[in-house]
C-alpha cells in the first residue's frame, strides 16, 4: 500500500492512491539489462509477489538489481489452474507484479488469462511499459509503421504455417513475426512462396544484444543470406515483411501465377512448375511450392 501511494506521488506528482490488489504487467529487457526502467525496478522491489513465466530466469534479473521480493511461476501450463487463485488473493489486497521471461507479459507470452479475469473482477490492472522486440524490431525496420499487423509465432508445420501465410498474401499493412531460430529459414523460404521473392523484409536477430543485425532486402535475398551464413541462423528473430504494395511485387509474381495455373490445368504439378520457372525467370522450386499450395486450396 505504501509503496503504491509513493509511487504515484513520485511519478505524477499526485496523491491519488492506487487501490489495494493491484496487479502490475511489467516489461522487462529483451537482452540487454540496462533497458529495464527504473519504474520497473520500483514496481517489482514493492509489490507483495511476483509471478514469473520461468523463476530461474528472473531470478538473475532481480539479484542484478537486488530485489528479494518472494517469486512463483506463472506459465502456460499452470496459468488457468491459478489465475482465480490469484485474482482472489488481490481481491484481499495483495499486490502481484507479473513478468516474462524477456520484454512485455502477455505478448506471445502467459498473462491473459490472468489479465482477463483481474479485469473481470474490476481489479485494477497497471502497466509498467518497456521492451518488446515486436516495437524495437518494428522502430528500426525502415518498413511502414503506420499500420502493422503483429502475427506472432506461426504454426510450426509446415502445413498450417503455409496455410496461414497463403491467408496474409495480400495484406497491405506490414507484417511482424516471431520466430525460433531453428526454423527461421525454412519460415523465409515458404514466405518467398507466398509473398513472392522479391518482397521486401527485415529479419531483425538479436536485438540489443552483442551480436544484434538487422538486415533489409528481398525474401530471396534474406534467404540466401540465411543459409549461407549459419551464424545468422543463431539467436532470436523477428522477420518483418513489407505489407502487399499490390503493384510491381504483383506484376512479376501475378504473371507467374497466371502461367502457372494456366499450365496446372493441362500439367502435372513438376512438369508445370519447371515448364512456368523457364517462361517466367521465378524460381522453380517456389513456382513447385506454389503449385502445390494452388492445388492444396483446390485453386
Ligand atoms: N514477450 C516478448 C516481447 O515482448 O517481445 C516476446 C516473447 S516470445 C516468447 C519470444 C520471441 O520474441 C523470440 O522467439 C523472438 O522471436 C522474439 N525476441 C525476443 N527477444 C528478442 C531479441 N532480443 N531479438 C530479436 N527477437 C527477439
Amino acid at each position: 500500500m505504501l509503496f503504491c501511494r509513493l509511487e504515484w506521488m513520485k511519478m505524477n506528482d499526485a496523491t491519488v492512491e492506487t487501490p489495494g490488489g493491484t496487479l502490475y504487467i511489467v516489461a522487462t529487457p529483451i537482452g540487454n539489462l540496462a533497458d529495464m526502467s527504473q519504474r520497473a525496478i520500483a514496481v517489482l522491489s514493492g509489490v507483495d509477489r511476483i509471478a514469473a513465466e520461468d523463476t530461474r530466469r528472473t531470478v538473475k534479473l532481480l539479484r542484478h538489481y537486488a530485489i528479494q521480493t518472494p517469486m512463483f511461476a506463472l506459465h502456460e501450463h499452470n496459468e488457468r489452474e491459478l489465475a482465480p487463485r490469484l485474482v482472489a488473493q488481490l481481491e484481499q489486497g495483495q499486490s502481484l507484479a507479473l513478468v516474462c521471461d524477456a520484454g512485455t507479459p502477455l505478448i506471445s507470452d502467459p498473462g491473459y488469462n490472468l489479465v482477463r479475469l483481474a479485469r473481470a473482477a474490476n481489479l485494477a490492472v497497471v502497466p509498467v511499459p518497456g521492451p518488446s522486440a515486436l516495437i524495437a524490431a518494428l522502430s528500426v525496420s525502415g518498413l511502414a509503421t503506420d499500420h502493422f499487423v503483429f502475427e506472432g509465432f506461426l504454426p510450426s508445420r509446415q502445413a498450417a504455417r503455409k496455410a496461414r501465410l497463403e491467408v496474409l498474401r495480400s495484406e497491405s499493412r506490414t507484417l511482424v513475426f516471431y520466430e525460433a531460430s531453428h526454423r527461421v529459414l525454412e519460415c523465409l523460404k515458404d514466405m518467398q512462396v507466398a509473398f513472392g521473392l522479391e518482397r521486401q523484409a527485415v529479419l531483425a536477430r538479436e536485438l540489443t544484444k552483442q551480436f544484434e543485425t538487422v538486415r533489409a532486402d528481398s525474401l530471396q535475398a534474406l534467404a540466401h543470406k540465411v543459409e549461407d551464413d549459419t551464424q545468422q541462423q543463431k539467436g532470436e528473430f523477428v522477420i518483418l515483411v513489407a505489407g502487399d504494395s499490390g503493384v510491381e511485387s504483383h506484376s512479376v509474381h501475378a504473371e507467374a501465377e497466371r502461367v502457372l495455373s494456366l499450365l496446372l490445368g493441362e500439367l502435372p504439378i513438376k512438369t508445370a512448375a519447371k515448364l512456368a520457372a523457364r517462361i517466367t525467370g521465378v524460381n522453380k522450386r517456389a513456382l513447385y511450392d506454389r503449385a502445390l499450395a494452388l492445388k492444396q486450396s483446390g485453386g
